[in-house]
Protein backbone atom coordinates (compact mmCIF):
# COMPACT_ATOMS: atom_id res chain seq x y z
CA UNK A 1 0.00 0.00 0.00
CA UNK A 2 1.30 3.41 -1.23
CA UNK A 3 0.96 6.10 1.86
CA UNK A 4 -1.53 8.55 1.39
CA UNK A 5 -0.87 11.85 -0.69
CA UNK A 6 -0.72 14.48 2.52
CA UNK A 7 -3.29 17.88 1.23
CA UNK A 8 -1.67 20.44 -1.44
CA UNK A 9 -2.30 24.02 0.61
CA UNK A 10 -3.49 27.02 -1.10
CA UNK A 11 -0.48 28.66 -2.61
CA UNK A 12 -1.86 32.49 -2.20
CA UNK A 13 -4.72 33.46 0.22
CA UNK A 14 -8.07 34.35 -1.82
CA UNK A 15 -7.87 38.45 -0.69
CA UNK A 16 -4.48 38.20 -1.64
CA UNK A 17 -5.24 37.09 -5.26
CA UNK A 18 -7.01 40.18 -6.62
CA UNK A 19 -4.10 41.30 -9.06
CA UNK A 20 -4.33 41.20 -12.32
CA UNK A 21 -3.97 37.25 -13.61
CA UNK A 22 -2.79 36.62 -17.22
CA UNK A 23 -4.99 33.69 -16.91
CA UNK A 24 -7.56 32.27 -14.80
CA UNK A 25 -8.42 28.51 -14.77
CA UNK A 26 -11.39 27.07 -13.14
CA UNK A 27 -11.20 23.14 -12.14
CA UNK A 28 -8.25 21.49 -11.22
CA UNK A 29 -8.90 18.25 -13.00
CA UNK A 30 -6.12 17.05 -15.85
CA UNK A 31 -7.30 19.77 -18.07
CA UNK A 32 -7.34 22.77 -15.85
CA UNK A 33 -4.02 21.74 -13.95
CA UNK A 34 -2.44 20.89 -17.28
CA UNK A 35 -3.32 24.33 -19.01
CA UNK A 36 -2.22 26.32 -15.76
CA UNK A 37 0.96 24.21 -15.58
CA UNK A 38 1.90 24.38 -19.25
CA UNK A 39 0.98 28.78 -19.20
CA UNK A 40 3.35 29.11 -15.66
CA UNK A 41 5.97 27.20 -17.03
CA UNK A 42 6.03 29.49 -20.01
CA UNK A 43 6.14 32.62 -17.39
CA UNK A 44 2.23 33.44 -17.39
CA UNK A 45 0.68 34.52 -14.01
CA UNK A 46 -1.73 31.67 -13.70
CA UNK A 47 -4.55 31.45 -11.27
CA UNK A 48 -6.00 27.92 -10.58
CA UNK A 49 -9.21 27.18 -8.73
CA UNK A 50 -11.30 24.48 -7.50
CA UNK A 51 -14.28 24.06 -5.30
CA UNK A 52 -12.72 20.73 -4.22
CA UNK A 53 -9.10 20.42 -2.59
CA UNK A 54 -6.94 17.73 -3.70
CA UNK A 55 -6.41 15.22 -3.05
CA UNK A 56 -9.61 14.32 -4.23
CA UNK A 57 -11.73 11.09 -5.91
CA UNK A 58 -13.84 11.17 -9.10
CA UNK A 59 -16.15 9.40 -10.85
CA UNK A 60 -13.61 7.69 -13.61
CA UNK A 61 -12.71 4.45 -14.60
CA UNK A 62 -9.03 5.47 -13.97
CA UNK A 63 -7.50 3.69 -16.99
CA UNK A 64 -5.31 6.22 -18.96
CA UNK A 65 -5.45 5.44 -22.74
CA UNK A 66 -2.41 5.29 -24.68
CA UNK A 67 -2.65 9.38 -25.77
CA UNK A 68 -3.33 10.04 -22.13
CA UNK A 69 0.49 8.64 -21.19
CA UNK A 70 1.70 10.09 -24.52
CA UNK A 71 0.31 13.53 -23.00
CA UNK A 72 1.78 12.96 -19.48
CA UNK A 73 4.79 12.12 -21.21
CA UNK A 74 5.04 15.24 -23.03
CA UNK A 75 4.29 17.26 -19.50
CA UNK A 76 7.31 15.81 -17.90
CA UNK A 77 6.45 14.42 -14.35
CA UNK A 78 8.39 11.69 -12.98
CA UNK A 79 6.78 10.70 -10.27
CA UNK A 80 3.12 9.91 -12.11
CA UNK A 81 5.42 7.49 -14.29
CA UNK A 82 7.02 5.54 -11.19
CA UNK A 83 3.03 5.80 -9.87
CA UNK A 84 1.26 4.05 -12.64
CA UNK A 85 0.39 0.73 -13.07
CA UNK A 86 0.64 -0.34 -16.91
CA UNK A 87 -2.84 -2.43 -18.43
CA UNK A 88 -1.90 -5.93 -20.13
CA UNK A 89 -5.31 -7.34 -20.62
CA UNK A 90 -8.85 -6.35 -21.49
CA UNK A 91 -11.61 -8.96 -20.26
CA UNK A 92 -14.57 -8.10 -21.83
CA UNK A 93 -17.48 -9.63 -20.82
CA UNK A 94 -21.19 -9.57 -22.31
CA UNK A 95 -23.93 -12.16 -22.15
CA UNK A 96 -21.77 -14.56 -19.56
CA UNK A 97 -19.04 -15.03 -22.04
CA UNK A 98 -15.28 -13.73 -21.71
CA UNK A 99 -12.94 -12.47 -23.94
CA UNK A 100 -9.34 -12.14 -22.56
CA UNK A 101 -7.41 -9.63 -24.98
CA UNK A 102 -3.58 -8.40 -24.55
CA UNK A 103 -3.43 -5.37 -24.43
CA UNK A 104 -0.38 -2.24 -24.62
CA UNK A 105 -0.01 1.40 -24.15
CA UNK A 106 -2.15 1.53 -21.61
CA UNK A 107 -1.74 2.26 -17.51
CA UNK A 108 -4.08 2.01 -13.95
CA UNK A 109 -3.58 5.55 -12.14
CA UNK A 110 -6.51 6.55 -9.28
CA UNK A 111 -7.40 10.21 -9.54
CA UNK A 112 -6.87 11.33 -6.10
CA UNK A 113 -3.08 10.19 -7.26
CA UNK A 114 -3.53 11.74 -10.68
CA UNK A 115 -5.03 15.06 -10.31
CA UNK A 116 -2.84 15.91 -7.27
CA UNK A 117 0.14 15.05 -8.76
CA UNK A 118 -0.72 17.27 -11.77
CA UNK A 119 -1.50 20.51 -9.26
CA UNK A 120 1.92 20.07 -7.39
CA UNK A 121 3.74 20.36 -10.85
CA UNK A 122 1.89 23.25 -11.49
CA UNK A 123 2.57 24.76 -8.33
CA UNK A 124 6.23 23.82 -8.57
CA UNK A 125 6.00 25.18 -12.01
CA UNK A 126 4.84 28.89 -10.78
CA UNK A 127 1.38 28.18 -10.75
CA UNK A 128 -1.19 30.32 -7.92
CA UNK A 129 -3.43 27.77 -6.37
CA UNK A 130 -6.79 28.36 -4.42
CA UNK A 131 -8.45 25.26 -3.27
CA UNK A 132 -11.88 25.16 -1.89
CA UNK A 133 -13.65 28.05 -4.07
CA UNK A 134 -16.81 27.65 -5.80
CA UNK A 135 -16.76 29.89 -9.57
CA UNK A 136 -20.14 31.35 -9.42
CA UNK A 137 -20.07 33.81 -12.12
CA UNK A 138 -17.49 34.56 -15.05
CA UNK A 139 -18.17 37.80 -16.94
CA UNK A 140 -16.29 39.23 -20.10
CA UNK A 141 -17.72 42.66 -20.56
CA UNK A 142 -16.96 44.62 -23.89
CA UNK A 143 -14.02 46.74 -22.22
CA UNK A 144 -11.32 45.46 -19.87
CA UNK A 145 -10.13 42.07 -18.01
CA UNK A 146 -12.90 39.75 -17.48
CA UNK A 147 -14.38 39.03 -13.74
CA UNK A 148 -14.49 35.98 -12.26
CA UNK A 149 -16.35 35.64 -9.02
CA UNK A 150 -15.55 32.74 -6.35
CA UNK A 151 -17.42 31.70 -3.14
CA UNK A 152 -15.63 30.25 -0.79
CA UNK A 153 -16.52 26.82 0.25
CA UNK A 154 -15.81 27.18 3.89
CA UNK A 155 -17.12 30.19 4.78
CA UNK A 156 -19.16 31.72 1.98
CA UNK A 157 -16.82 34.91 1.39
CA UNK A 158 -17.20 36.51 -2.50
CA UNK A 159 -14.36 37.78 -3.91
CA UNK A 160 -14.00 38.83 -8.07
CA UNK A 161 -11.02 38.62 -9.34
CA UNK A 162 -9.67 39.98 -12.68
CA UNK A 163 -7.44 38.36 -16.11
CA UNK A 164 -6.83 39.05 -19.62
CA UNK A 165 -8.01 35.61 -20.00
CA UNK A 166 -10.42 32.32 -18.28
CA UNK A 167 -9.84 29.06 -19.00
CA UNK A 168 -12.88 27.06 -17.64
CA UNK A 169 -11.97 23.50 -17.20
CA UNK A 170 -15.14 22.92 -14.83
CA UNK A 171 -16.19 19.29 -15.91
CA UNK A 172 -18.94 17.35 -17.06
CA UNK A 173 -20.20 19.12 -13.42
CA UNK A 174 -20.70 22.90 -14.87
CA UNK A 175 -22.62 25.22 -12.77
CA UNK A 176 -20.37 28.24 -14.29
CA UNK A 177 -22.67 31.53 -14.83
CA UNK A 178 -22.04 33.57 -17.74
CA UNK A 179 -23.45 34.94 -20.99
CA UNK A 180 -26.38 33.19 -22.31
CA UNK A 181 -24.18 31.68 -25.40
CA UNK A 182 -21.71 30.69 -23.24
CA UNK A 183 -24.06 28.37 -22.04
CA UNK A 184 -23.64 24.23 -22.38
CA UNK A 185 -25.93 22.39 -24.28
CA UNK A 186 -25.92 18.60 -24.44
CA UNK A 187 -24.69 17.18 -27.31
CA UNK A 188 -27.29 16.37 -29.34
CA UNK A 189 -25.17 14.26 -31.87
CA UNK A 190 -24.36 11.66 -28.64
CA UNK A 191 -27.86 11.76 -27.66
CA UNK A 192 -29.25 10.74 -30.88
CA UNK A 193 -25.84 8.14 -30.76
CA UNK A 194 -27.37 6.67 -27.85
CA UNK A 195 -30.75 6.77 -28.79
CA UNK A 196 -33.47 7.61 -26.46
CA UNK A 197 -31.30 6.30 -24.06
CA UNK A 198 -30.14 9.02 -20.90
CA UNK A 199 -26.70 7.24 -19.46
CA UNK A 200 -25.04 8.75 -16.73
CA UNK A 201 -21.82 7.98 -14.70
CA UNK A 202 -21.80 5.88 -11.41
CA UNK A 203 -18.52 5.20 -9.54
CA UNK A 204 -16.88 4.32 -6.33
CA UNK A 205 -13.90 2.58 -4.90
CA UNK A 206 -14.06 -0.71 -2.69
CA UNK A 207 -11.61 -2.24 -0.59
CA UNK A 208 -8.80 -4.24 -2.02
CA UNK A 209 -10.45 -7.35 -0.81
CA UNK A 210 -13.94 -6.85 -2.68
CA UNK A 211 -12.57 -8.65 -5.48
CA UNK A 212 -9.92 -10.94 -7.11
CA UNK A 213 -8.49 -9.11 -10.01
CA UNK A 214 -5.26 -8.81 -10.72
CA UNK A 215 -3.27 -5.56 -11.20
CA UNK A 216 -3.08 -4.81 -14.77
CA UNK A 217 -6.28 -6.28 -15.51
CA UNK A 218 -9.19 -4.15 -16.87
CA UNK A 219 -12.67 -6.26 -16.51
CA UNK A 220 -15.12 -4.44 -18.79
CA UNK A 221 -19.12 -6.24 -18.77
CA UNK A 222 -21.39 -4.84 -20.99
CA UNK A 223 -25.05 -5.48 -20.23
CA UNK A 224 -28.75 -4.43 -20.97
CA UNK A 225 -28.69 -1.69 -18.40
CA UNK A 226 -25.28 -0.48 -19.23
CA UNK A 227 -21.38 -0.77 -18.85
CA UNK A 228 -19.40 -1.49 -15.48
CA UNK A 229 -15.28 -1.52 -15.27
CA UNK A 230 -13.61 -2.88 -12.80
CA UNK A 231 -10.13 -2.53 -12.37
CA UNK A 232 -6.98 -2.22 -9.47
CA UNK A 233 -5.72 0.85 -7.62
CA UNK A 234 -1.95 1.11 -7.70
CA UNK A 235 -2.59 1.10 -3.46
CA UNK A 236 -5.09 -1.88 -3.96
CA UNK A 237 -8.34 -0.48 -3.85
CA UNK A 238 -10.90 -1.63 -6.48
CA UNK A 239 -12.03 0.90 -9.17
CA UNK A 240 -15.30 0.64 -10.11
CA UNK A 241 -17.06 2.91 -12.91
CA UNK A 242 -20.21 2.79 -14.58
CA UNK A 243 -22.15 4.25 -17.36
CA UNK A 244 -25.83 3.15 -16.64
CA UNK A 245 -29.41 3.75 -18.10
CA UNK A 246 -30.94 6.41 -16.00
CA UNK A 247 -34.29 4.36 -17.36
CA UNK A 248 -32.91 1.31 -14.70
CA UNK A 249 -33.41 3.15 -12.01
CA UNK A 250 -36.60 4.49 -12.19
CA UNK A 251 -37.16 0.74 -11.90
CA UNK A 252 -37.26 0.83 -8.39
CA UNK A 253 -33.98 -0.69 -7.73
CA UNK A 254 -30.83 1.26 -5.53
CA UNK A 255 -27.74 1.80 -7.65
CA UNK A 256 -25.93 -1.14 -6.33
CA UNK A 257 -28.43 -3.41 -7.72
CA UNK A 258 -28.59 -2.02 -11.01
CA UNK A 259 -24.65 -2.17 -11.12
CA UNK A 260 -25.47 -6.14 -9.65
CA UNK A 261 -27.75 -6.34 -13.15
CA UNK A 262 -25.20 -4.84 -15.70
CA UNK A 263 -22.02 -7.15 -14.06
CA UNK A 264 -24.36 -10.57 -13.97
CA UNK A 265 -22.20 -13.72 -14.45
CA UNK A 266 -18.79 -11.45 -13.93
CA UNK A 267 -20.06 -10.43 -10.14
CA UNK A 268 -19.39 -14.33 -9.14
CA UNK A 269 -16.18 -14.29 -11.28
CA UNK A 270 -14.41 -12.65 -9.51
CA UNK A 271 -15.16 -13.62 -5.87
CA UNK A 272 -17.86 -14.07 -3.61
CA UNK A 273 -17.97 -10.24 -1.71
CA UNK A 274 -18.65 -8.22 -4.75
CA UNK A 275 -22.27 -7.70 -4.13
CA UNK A 276 -21.79 -7.07 -0.49
CA UNK A 277 -18.84 -4.56 -1.14
CA UNK A 278 -21.22 -2.85 -3.50
CA UNK A 279 -24.28 -2.27 -1.62
CA UNK A 280 -22.30 -0.97 1.80
CA UNK A 281 -20.01 1.67 -0.82
CA UNK A 282 -20.56 5.12 -1.16
CA UNK A 283 -22.09 5.45 -4.85
CA UNK A 284 -21.70 9.07 -6.82
CA UNK A 285 -23.60 9.68 -9.95
CA UNK A 286 -22.66 12.22 -12.43
CA UNK A 287 -25.37 14.26 -14.89
CA UNK A 288 -25.98 12.47 -18.17
CA UNK A 289 -23.12 11.67 -20.07
CA UNK A 290 -22.88 13.75 -23.41
CA UNK A 291 -22.82 17.83 -23.54
CA UNK A 292 -21.38 20.18 -25.81
CA UNK A 293 -20.15 23.65 -25.68
CA UNK A 294 -19.21 26.43 -27.31
CA UNK A 295 -15.02 26.06 -27.40
CA UNK A 296 -14.44 29.50 -27.13
CA UNK A 297 -16.57 32.78 -26.41
CA UNK A 298 -16.57 36.20 -25.86
CA UNK A 299 -13.32 37.30 -28.72
CA UNK A 300 -11.52 34.32 -27.27
CA UNK A 301 -11.15 35.86 -23.56
CA UNK A 302 -12.95 32.55 -22.34
CA UNK A 303 -11.73 29.31 -23.42
CA UNK A 304 -12.92 25.89 -22.51
CA UNK A 305 -10.79 23.00 -22.23
CA UNK A 306 -11.66 18.93 -21.11
CA UNK A 307 -15.08 17.62 -20.31
CA UNK A 308 -16.39 21.35 -20.33
CA UNK A 309 -15.65 21.80 -24.28
CA UNK A 310 -17.12 18.77 -25.25
CA UNK A 311 -18.17 15.20 -23.46
CA UNK A 312 -18.91 11.81 -24.79
CA UNK A 313 -19.54 8.59 -23.25
CA UNK A 314 -16.71 7.24 -21.32
CA UNK A 315 -16.87 4.32 -22.60
CA UNK A 316 -13.24 3.79 -24.46
CA UNK A 317 -11.38 5.64 -21.68
CA UNK A 318 -10.13 8.28 -23.12
CA UNK A 319 -11.44 11.15 -21.63
CA UNK A 320 -8.10 12.09 -19.42
CA UNK A 321 -5.67 11.86 -22.92
CA UNK A 322 -8.25 14.51 -24.79
CA UNK A 323 -8.58 16.52 -21.42
CA UNK A 324 -4.76 16.65 -21.22
CA UNK A 325 -4.61 17.21 -25.22
CA UNK A 326 -7.03 20.26 -25.16
CA UNK A 327 -4.91 22.08 -22.58
CA UNK A 328 -2.51 21.44 -24.61
CA UNK A 329 -4.02 23.00 -27.44
CA UNK A 330 -5.25 25.52 -25.81
CA UNK A 331 -2.02 26.72 -24.00
CA UNK A 332 -0.46 26.34 -27.32
CA UNK A 333 -3.00 28.98 -28.95
CA UNK A 334 -2.70 31.34 -25.99
CA UNK A 335 0.99 31.23 -25.87
CA UNK A 336 1.05 31.99 -30.01
CA UNK A 337 -0.21 34.93 -28.59
CA UNK A 338 -2.56 36.24 -30.74
CA UNK A 339 -4.63 38.61 -30.17
CA UNK A 340 -8.48 38.66 -29.39
CA UNK A 341 -10.50 36.59 -31.43
CA UNK A 342 -7.47 35.03 -32.74
CA UNK A 343 -6.85 32.97 -29.62
CA UNK A 344 -10.15 31.65 -29.71
CA UNK A 345 -10.07 30.55 -33.47
CA UNK A 346 -6.72 29.24 -33.30
CA UNK A 347 -7.77 26.95 -30.51
CA UNK A 348 -11.26 26.07 -32.30
CA UNK A 349 -9.47 24.99 -35.05
CA UNK A 350 -6.84 22.94 -33.49
CA UNK A 351 -9.52 21.55 -31.32
CA UNK A 352 -11.98 20.25 -34.18
CA UNK A 353 -8.74 19.24 -35.88
CA UNK A 354 -7.29 16.99 -33.41
CA UNK A 355 -11.31 15.36 -32.36
CA UNK A 356 -13.54 15.27 -34.32
CA UNK A 357 -12.18 12.01 -35.74
CA UNK A 358 -11.95 10.32 -32.14
CA UNK A 359 -15.47 11.67 -31.28
CA UNK A 360 -16.90 9.56 -33.58
CA UNK A 361 -15.19 6.64 -33.43
CA UNK A 362 -16.40 6.77 -29.49
CA UNK A 363 -19.78 7.63 -30.91
CA UNK A 364 -20.16 4.48 -33.46
CA UNK A 365 -18.79 2.57 -29.86
CA UNK A 366 -21.66 3.46 -28.35
CA UNK A 367 -24.46 3.20 -30.75
CA UNK A 368 -22.81 -0.47 -31.17
CA UNK A 369 -22.99 -1.25 -27.30
CA UNK A 370 -27.14 -0.11 -27.65
CA UNK A 371 -26.91 -4.18 -29.00
CA UNK A 372 -25.74 -6.22 -26.15
CA UNK A 373 -26.50 -9.27 -28.66
CA UNK A 374 -23.66 -7.70 -31.08
CA UNK A 375 -21.49 -7.52 -28.27
CA UNK A 376 -21.78 -11.28 -26.96
CA UNK A 377 -21.14 -11.89 -30.64
CA UNK A 378 -18.35 -9.95 -31.18
CA UNK A 379 -17.37 -11.37 -28.00
CA UNK A 380 -17.79 -14.84 -28.96
CA UNK A 381 -15.51 -14.14 -32.36
CA UNK A 382 -12.67 -12.31 -30.45
CA UNK A 383 -12.31 -15.93 -28.69
CA UNK A 384 -11.32 -17.79 -31.64
CA UNK A 385 -10.45 -15.11 -34.36
CA UNK A 386 -7.36 -13.16 -33.66
CA UNK A 387 -7.42 -10.34 -35.71
CA UNK A 388 -11.43 -9.45 -34.29
CA UNK A 389 -9.73 -9.04 -30.65
CA UNK A 390 -7.06 -6.94 -32.27
CA UNK A 391 -9.97 -4.55 -34.07
CA UNK A 392 -11.84 -4.80 -30.61
CA UNK A 393 -9.02 -3.44 -28.90
CA UNK A 394 -8.50 -0.84 -31.62
CA UNK A 395 -11.94 0.52 -32.05
CA UNK A 396 -12.45 1.05 -28.24
CA UNK A 397 -9.12 2.86 -27.37
CA UNK A 398 -7.99 4.65 -30.19
CA UNK A 399 -4.90 3.95 -32.72
CA UNK A 400 -2.42 3.47 -30.01
CA UNK A 401 -4.05 0.29 -28.68
CA UNK A 402 -2.27 -3.58 -29.98
CA UNK A 403 -4.37 -6.52 -29.01
CA UNK A 404 -4.50 -9.57 -29.46
CA UNK A 405 -6.74 -13.01 -28.02
CA UNK A 406 -4.62 -14.70 -24.90
C1 LIG B 1 -18.09 6.42 -15.41
C2 LIG B 1 -16.90 7.12 -16.02
C3 LIG B 1 -15.75 6.40 -16.31
C4 LIG B 1 -14.67 7.04 -16.91
N1 LIG B 1 -13.53 6.31 -17.14
C5 LIG B 1 -12.48 6.90 -17.73
C6 LIG B 1 -11.26 6.18 -17.92
O1 LIG B 1 -11.12 5.02 -17.54
N2 LIG B 1 -10.24 6.81 -18.56
C7 LIG B 1 -10.35 8.10 -19.00
O2 LIG B 1 -9.41 8.63 -19.60
N3 LIG B 1 -11.48 8.84 -18.78
C8 LIG B 1 -12.54 8.27 -18.15
N4 LIG B 1 -13.66 9.00 -17.89
C9 LIG B 1 -13.70 10.40 -18.32
C10 LIG B 1 -12.83 11.29 -17.41
O3 LIG B 1 -13.18 11.10 -16.07
C11 LIG B 1 -13.03 12.76 -17.80
O4 LIG B 1 -13.01 12.88 -19.21
C12 LIG B 1 -11.93 13.65 -17.20
O5 LIG B 1 -12.01 13.66 -15.80
C13 LIG B 1 -12.07 15.08 -17.72
O6 LIG B 1 -11.18 15.92 -17.05
P1 LIG B 1 -11.53 17.47 -16.83
O7 LIG B 1 -10.31 18.08 -16.27
O8 LIG B 1 -12.12 18.03 -18.07
O9 LIG B 1 -12.73 17.51 -15.77
P2 LIG B 1 -12.81 16.94 -14.29
O10 LIG B 1 -11.81 15.90 -14.06
O11 LIG B 1 -14.26 16.62 -14.08
O12 LIG B 1 -12.42 18.18 -13.38
C14 LIG B 1 -13.28 19.31 -13.25
C15 LIG B 1 -12.90 20.06 -11.98
O13 LIG B 1 -13.60 21.31 -11.99
C16 LIG B 1 -14.04 21.60 -10.69
N5 LIG B 1 -15.17 22.53 -10.80
C17 LIG B 1 -16.32 22.33 -11.51
N6 LIG B 1 -17.11 23.41 -11.43
C18 LIG B 1 -16.44 24.31 -10.66
C19 LIG B 1 -16.74 25.63 -10.22
N7 LIG B 1 -17.88 26.24 -10.56
N8 LIG B 1 -15.84 26.27 -9.44
C20 LIG B 1 -14.67 25.66 -9.08
N9 LIG B 1 -14.33 24.42 -9.49
C21 LIG B 1 -15.20 23.76 -10.26
C22 LIG B 1 -14.41 20.24 -10.11
O14 LIG B 1 -14.38 20.28 -8.68
C23 LIG B 1 -13.32 19.34 -10.71
O15 LIG B 1 -12.20 19.21 -9.86
C24 LIG B 1 -14.74 8.41 -17.25
C25 LIG B 1 -15.88 9.15 -16.93
C26 LIG B 1 -16.96 8.52 -16.31
C27 LIG B 1 -18.18 9.34 -15.96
Amino acid sequence: MNTPLPPVRATIALGAATILWDCIVVGAGPAGAATSLRLAREGKRVLLVDRGCMPRGKVCGCCLSPEAVVELGRLRLPLLRRASIPLDTLALSSGGRTARIAFRGGEVLSRETLDTELVVAGVAGGVAWVPGVDVVAVVAPQEGPVRVTLRSVADGTVATIEADRCVLATGLVDRVRGKARDRATEDRRGVRAAGKRCVIGVGTTLPADAVDLDHGELRMTVGRQGYCGLVRLEDGRIDVAAAIDRAALREGRGVADVLLAVLGPTSAAVGPHLADALRSARLTATPALTRRAPLSSDGGRILRVGDAAAYVEPFTGEGIGWALASARIAADAILAGASGGGVGDAYARAHDRHFVVPHARCRRVVSWLQNPALVTAAVASSRIAPGLAARIVSLVTGAGGRGARL
